[in-house]
Parts: C-alpha cells; structure tokens; sequence
C-alpha cells in the first residue's frame, strides 16, 4: 500500500504518518525533513533551501523529485510507503508516477486531510518535537505526558521550526491553495481520493486513515 497525505501546513500529516510507521511499519518519506536535513547539512544545496523555506514559499520542483528519486532508490524493496508533504504541485504528482511505475509501484490511495485555516494557524503556533526522536506535539491539543519530557524517548530537548511564525504561514497558506490544493482534483479524477476530517482528535483521525487503508487493500 504506497499512499499520500495530503494538506495544508499543520493538518496533521507528519502526525499521522508516524503513527502509521509505528502501527503498520510503513515508510515515512517527508520531503519537509529531507530539506530540513539538507539544510543542516551544509551542501551548496542545503543553504540554497534553507531562504526559500523561511519564507515559507515553495522550493523547486527540480530539487524535491530529485530528493524523493533518491530516497526512493533506498526504498526500492519496500512496500508502504507515505508521502508526507510530496507532492505539493502537479509536475510534481507526475514526476512521482513516473518514479513510481519505474520501480513497478503504484499509488493506491491519496488522503485528503481537511482543516480550516484558524486552526492550522493554531496548531502551528503550538507545534513543536522532539529534538531526539522527531516526535510532534501540540502545546494544548498534544502535551508531552510529563512537562519537558518527551513521551516516547525520555529526551528533554525540543526544537520549534524556524519557519513557524505568522508571516510564514501566511505564506505557506497562499502556496498551498494556489500550487497543491489543485491535487485534490487531480487525484479525484483519477479515483484515488479519499478525504477526512483533520479537525477531529488525533486519535479519531488515526481509526478514519485506518479505516480508509482497509478499504484500499
Ligand atoms: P508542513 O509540515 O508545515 O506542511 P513541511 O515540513 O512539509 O511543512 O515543509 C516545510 C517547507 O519545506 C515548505 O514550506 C517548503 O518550503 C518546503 N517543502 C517541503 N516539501 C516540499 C515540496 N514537496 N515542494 C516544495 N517545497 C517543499
Ligand atoms: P503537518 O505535518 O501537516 O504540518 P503536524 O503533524 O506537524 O502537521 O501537526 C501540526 C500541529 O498540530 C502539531 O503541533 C500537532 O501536534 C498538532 N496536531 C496534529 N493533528 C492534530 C489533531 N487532529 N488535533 C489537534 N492537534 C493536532
Ligand atoms: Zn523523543
């Protein structure tokens, strides 16, 4: 079952792919995290990316299919993958078909994670990991269970990105309506769409994508 989560900024995509890599062992392949890597990294690249990602506005094309082109070499034996945050534009839904059918793969489901633009603001404002394990919490809606102490590997460090401030997620927004939301369409018409509502609990959304992977299989 390979399968895209697809949403604006904060709908909850990195949230529920690693709860499906948990429960199902599938495989996360979230081109936000291979940026941010690059980025840390150094390479002429990584800096390159790095504006681009403050201000909240699309990296290219060119760079993120090649991203996945490589993480799909790694890949290329396992099964269940999720794209998490890819693709973000239509050139990019068609490169990764074309990716994909190279390696006798296919997408079997996209899931469309709905959420109003309030509380994606909110859920933003609120975000931050584990600066261990990548693990994502919420200030109100995802609090660690013990203050400063990160559920799942006892780390006490946390990180907040630096692209999660308001005049970036503005940004984010507009990028997000204009370049990926047209997706919606494209995968409906290909029969592939399945949508839910991302304002439920964390936990009502999990046992919806569940239900919807059932159906797919
Ligand atoms: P969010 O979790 O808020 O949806 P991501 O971690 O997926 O954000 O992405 C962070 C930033 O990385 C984006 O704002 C964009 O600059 C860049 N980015 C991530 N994925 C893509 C992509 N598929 N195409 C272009 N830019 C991307
Ligand atoms: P995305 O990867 O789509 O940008 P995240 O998974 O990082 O979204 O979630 C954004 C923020 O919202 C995080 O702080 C997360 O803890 C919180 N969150 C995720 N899903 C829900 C939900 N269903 N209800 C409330 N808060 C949520
Ligand atoms: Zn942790």
């Amino acid at each position: 079952m390979n399968i895209i989560l697809l949403g604006p900024p904060g709908a909850g995509k990195g949230t529920q792919a690693r709860r499906l890599v948990e429960a199902e062992g599938m495989v996360q392949l979230s081109t936000g995290d291979m940026l941010r890597a690059a980025k840390t990294s150094g390479t002429e690249m990584g800096k390159k990316v790095a504006e681009v990602m403050a201000r909240g506005e699309l990296v290219t094309d060119d760079i993120v299919i090649g991203l996945i082109e490589e993480q799909l070499e790694g890949e290329a034996g396992r099964h269940g993958l999720i794209f998490d945050g890819f693709p973000r534009t239509l050139a990019q839904a068609d490169a990764l078909e074309e990716l994909l059918a190279k390696k006798g793969k296919s997408l079997d489901v996209v899931i469309a994670m709905e959420v109003d633009d309030e509380a994606l603001i909110r859920r933003i404002a609120g975000r931050f990991t584990c600066a261990q394990c990548g693990e994502v919490y919420h200030e109100d809606t995802r609090p660690t269970a013990k203050e400063g102490v990160c559920d799942r590997c006892g780390s006490t460090e946390f990180v907040r990105r630096a692209d999660d401030n308001e005049e970036s997620v503005r940004v984010r927004l507009n990028a997000y309506y204009r370049s990926t939301a047209p997706l919606i369409g494209y995968y409906h018409a290909k029969g592939k769409l399945a949508q839910v509502d991302g304002l439920a609990e964390i936990e009502t959304v999990a046992a919806e994508i569940r239900k919807i992977l059932k159906k797919a299989s």
